[in-house]
């Protein structure tokens, strides 16, 4: 049996782990899940956990760590047997054990900062960056230790890009056929 490519994507705000992430989908084949993403949706639908979250969210304060790991076990229920890429998730330690009881073989992909998204109010992105500093950053740590890390560095996406497209192309292909 194939084993299921299952990666997540780490990169400061603004690093162009979106556009990189969304390279890796378009080439590879793999479901994205975005948490920034499922949470738009659903403060667009006013759902209670959308209300609930947008406060965290507009302010570049991490929503707390039970209302998205909840949101994203039940997106991945449904993904039981896709190779996925999580963009956005983990972002805490309790978050990346939450992923890691349920997974293996999970890998990681960073950038580094890049571009300020324009939408950003400059406290808002100076908290994203702090949180990502104290939180997310160490989460490399986490992976490292298992032996799982993969780093990328790089000024751009179009530098970087190439470099992650080998990367996964020599292991997806041992793993299910040519790209
Ligand atoms: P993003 O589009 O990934 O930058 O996410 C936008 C906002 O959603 C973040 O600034 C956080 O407020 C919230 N958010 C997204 N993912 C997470 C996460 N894994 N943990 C906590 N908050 C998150």
């Amino acid at each position: 049996m194939n084993k299921l490519f299952r990666m997540v994507i780490l990169g400061a705000p603004g690093s162009g782990k979106g556009t990189i992430s969304s390279r890796i989908v378009r080439d590879f084949g793999l479901k994205h899940l975005s948490s920034g993403d499922l949470l738009r949706a659903q403060v667009i639908n006013k759902t209670e956990l959308g209300i609930a979250a947008q406060k965290y969210m507009k302010a570049g304060k991490l929503v707390p760590d039970d209302v998205m790991v909840n949101l994203i076990a039940s997106e991945l229920a449904g993904l039981k047997t896709s190779p996925w890429l999580l963009d956005g998730f983990p972002r805490t330690r309790p978050q990346a054990e939450a992923v890691h009881q349920h997974e293996k073989g999970v890998d990681d992909v960073t950038g580094e900062q890049l571009v300020q998204r324009e939408d950003d109010k400059p406290e808002s992105v100076k908290q994203r960056l702090d949180q990502y500093a104290v939180n997310t950053g160490p989460l490399k740590g986490f992976y490292r230790d298992l032996g799982i890390l993969q780093e990328f560095h790089g000024t751009e996406s179009n530098e970087i890009w190439p470099r992650v497209h080998n990367y996964l192309k020599s292991h997806l292909t041992a793993l299910s056929g040519p790209f």
